[in-house]
Order: C-alpha cells, then structure tokens, then sequence
C-alpha cells in the first residue's frame, strides 16, 4: 500500500507545497513544531533514510538545504534544524524546522496554523527559493 505521502505526490491528498522538482517535493507539515516546519521528501518511496542509494540522499540533501535557506529568510528563528525521524511515516523525510527554543526540537510542543497561514506560508518559502536561485 502506497504510502500517505506517495499520495500526496500524486495529487491524491492535498499539501500544502513549498517546492518541487523531478525527484523531490517540499509541502509545510500538517501538525508543525514551530511556524514553518516543513518536510523534504523523496518521490522515490524509500522507508529508512540509510536505504537510499547515495544519489537520492545527497539530492534530498541538496534539495534540504535549498528550501532550509529559504525558510531561515522567511520565518523569523534563531536559525533552521534538520531531522529525521520516521517513527510515523514510513516514506524519507526530512523536517527543517525553525528553532527559537529547544522545546521546538522536541515535537511534544505543536503549534496551530489556519488554512490562510499554511498558504501564506508556503508561498513565502517558495517564492524566496526562486528569488534565492536568481
Ligand atoms: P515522523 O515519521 O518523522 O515521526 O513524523 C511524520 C511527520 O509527518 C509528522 O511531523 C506529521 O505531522 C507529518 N504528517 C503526517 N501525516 C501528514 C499529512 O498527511 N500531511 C502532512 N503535510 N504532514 C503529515
């Protein structure tokens, strides 16, 4: 069975997207730590992140660091932290989440967005992704 977020690269469960390109999609988590938190994840499905072949990881984590650089100049935080956990979804992710205050880093502490902020959101990121590749 396909996983939650193979479904949300087929179209078949909305996101919220920041990015995308051949391989790679970025969309704002749907139950974030801090304002922002967003996920990179494979279009390839793969569950564990050391079970990628080395091309897919360094290109996640090419593709990371360009959406984390957008979202460290969008979202007002001391700076942006990466993790990967996987304990819920089974599909690679990376969360860049921006941090103020350790408890950001702990996903115990979640914050509450609208409909009209995921949006704003994620059109802020993804505007400065084209601004910064310019
Ligand atoms: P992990 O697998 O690393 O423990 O966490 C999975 C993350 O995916 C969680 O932060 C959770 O909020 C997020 N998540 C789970 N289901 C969805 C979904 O359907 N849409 C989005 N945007 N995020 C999700």
């Amino acid at each position: 069975m396909p996983t939650i977020f193979t479904k949300i690269i087929n179209g078949e469960i909305p996101c919220f997207k920041v990015a995308e390109d051949e391989n790679f999609l970025a969309f704002l988590d749907i139950n974030p730590n801090a304002k922002g938190h967003t996920l990179c994840i494979p279009k390839k499905e793969v569950n564990k992140i050391l079970d990628l072949d080395e091309e897919t990881y360094l290109g996640l984590m090419s593709f990371s660091r360009k959406v984390g650089k957008a979202l460290e100049e969008t979202v007002d935080c001391k700076r942006v932290g990466m993790s990967v956990i996987g304990l819920e979804v089974p599909h690679v992710h990376v969360h860049l989440i921006p941090l103020n205050e350790m408890k950001d880093a702990t996903f115990q502490h979640k914050v509450k967005l609208s409909n009209e902020e995921f949006v704003e959101l994620a059109g802020a990121i993804g505007s400065k992704i084209e601004k910064l590749q310019k």
